[in-house]
């Protein structure tokens, strides 16, 4: 069984699915007004590391990580007045969305590259405002906001579970006595947020509300995601430990106040990658991304290995040293399993396999310690168990680990066009995948129930000899 290390109560929980026939899983996704740097990698290879694990446990999970196409999250983190993918698509003389379109795909070749198993979802913010709407009428209707003049900000004094995610406790927080004028000059304290704002000049991404034409807070788009793909309560949410305050405590807070639910039961943390012990930054030019890796020689799966050479709880100081010596360390250990040929050899009892079986398995539950997996990884290559035995091992290992400990990677290839091959939106291929899972678990009532949501959105399912449904406008 997997355990957890959860940020609100602050130990190890059992996973225990709400739903039987899923694990619902959501991880906040990438802002695509720029490549995604290693760090971003990093905690990216936590959902993934949580999906595969979830899978070797025999669980179905259902992942969703959202694709911020509007580039809030900075404006207001920063405070900013000017949105940064528009900033970006002024310097680059293209349309926000072109730019925003253009980084999605550069962010799907990337979790290809890491051989990131595909979530389900990608719902995009700029496709989902009516349900940010809604969560904001909602709330409005529950008397826990105010504003005026298109503004509409959350009172976090009326919030159910405030500062239990963070600890953040009313006016001590970071925030307190930091309030942009610019922006937020109607707030009556500064640890409230904006639930939609008013249109302001250059904005390309506006929409029509019961508040007026203006643009939806952060935090909401993920609350209001999360509840649409995943529901009022889910298993799981992931993200970077920067998140925590004030983005996930203020969508939990948002999301059970709307909903009257407990939003996510629990919450996973990926501490930071620092490069040679410094935050990057663009200033200090050590914002490498994965093809700064390639030129340097390091590839996707050396990257891969090196990260889970460490717990993601872990704090990663990024060296071109240590990464160096983890590649040494991937190559010897697929040279050492290819070597172990295909049977035979080896004289040790195959029956001590099950040891090295259970102690893999009981790191990985315990709260995904790759690290410790990767001792029992290492010291099985080292074993005199017959080959043939140890290389189902690695077989069996690699479905958790994802390195292509036997040389070859089998990705199942992140990002949208892998069901369908075809640029289909992120939620008919989504219902694609619950399909193909529907038929493999021959609920063939769901899979055609299924079928007809995605032809009413305009699709038809052609199914491949591999199993897997592929998407066609029709
Ligand atoms: P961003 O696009 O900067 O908001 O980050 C996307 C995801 O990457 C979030 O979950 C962040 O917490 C995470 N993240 C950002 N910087 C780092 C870093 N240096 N190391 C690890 N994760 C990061
Ligand atoms: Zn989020």
């Amino acid at each position: 069984m997997l355990s957890l290390y959860d940020t609100v109560s602050r130990k190890k929980v059992p996973l225990v699915p709400l739903r039987p026939d899923r694990v619902g899983i959501y991880t906040c996704g990438p802002t695509v007004y720029r490549y995604v740097h290693i760090g971003n990698l990093r905690t990216y290879l936590l959902t993934d590391l949580l999906l595969r694990a979830v899978r070797f446990d025999g669980l179905a999970p259902f992942s969703v990580q959202n694709i911020t196409d509007m580039g809030h999250m900075h404006q207001e983190q920063l405070a900013q007045t000017e949105d940064k993918v528009i900033a970006a698509a002024r310097a680059a003389g293209k349309t926000a969305k072109e730019i925003a379109e253009f980084f999605t795909g550069a962010f799907f070749r990337d979790c290809r590259r890491m051989n990131f198993l595909p979530s389900d979802v990608y719902p995009r913010a700029s496709t989902h405002v009516p349900e940010m709407i809604a969560m904001a009428k909602e709330l409005e209707g529950k008397g826990v906001t105010y504003g005026e003049g298109g503004y509409l900000y959350f009172d976090v004094t009326k919030a159910k579970g405030y500062g239990e995610l963070s600890g953040a406790v009313l006016g001590e927080g970071e925030t307190a006595g930091r309030t942009d004028e610019s922006i937020h000059r109607r707030k009556n304290r500064p640890e409230d947020f904006s639930l939609w704002l008013a249109a302001d000049p250059g904005r390309e991404f506006l929409w029509e509300s019961p508040w007026g034409l203006g643009w939806p807070g952060w935090h909401i788009e993920c609350a209001a995601m999360a509840e649409k793909y995943l529901g009022r309560e889910f298993d799981i949410h992931v993200g970077g430990v920067d998140l925590r305050f004030p983005h996930h405590e203020n969508s939990r807070a948002m999301a059970m106040t709307a909903t009257g639910g407990r939003f996510a039961l629990l919450w996973v943390h990926a501490a930071h990658l620092l490069v040679d012990g410094r935050k990057m930054s663009k200033s200090l030019s050590n914002e490498y991304t994965l093809d700064d890796l390639e030129s340097r020689g390091v590839s996707p799966m050396d990257f891969r290995y090196h990260c889970l050479t460490l717990h993601y709880r872990t704090p990663m100081n990024f060296t071109w040293a240590a990464q160096g010596a983890s590649a040494k360390a991937l190559a010897r250990l697929r040279e050492a399993f290819s070597g172990k040929g295909e049977t035979g050899a080896g004289g040790g009892r195959a029956d001590g396999a099950e040891g090295f079986r259970r102690r893999f398995r009981e790191a990985i539950g315990d709260d995904l310690n790759a690290p410790r997996a990767l001792a029992v990884v290492h010291e099985a290559a080292r074993s005199d168990l017959p080959g043939d035995v140890v290389r189902e091992l690695a077989r069996e290992w690699d479905a958790v680990l994802g390195v292509g400990l036997l040389g070859e990677v089998s990705g199942e290839g992140a990002g949208e066009s892998a069901p369908g091959g075809e640029a289909a939106p992120a939620e008919v291929v989504g219902l694609a995948r619950s399909r193909d899972r529907c038929r493999r678990e021959r609920r063939f009532a769901e899979a055609d129930a299924l079928r007809e949501r995605i032809r009413e959105a305009g699709y038809d399912v052609v199914d491949g000899k591999d199993g897997a449904g592929r998407v066609r406008k029709r």
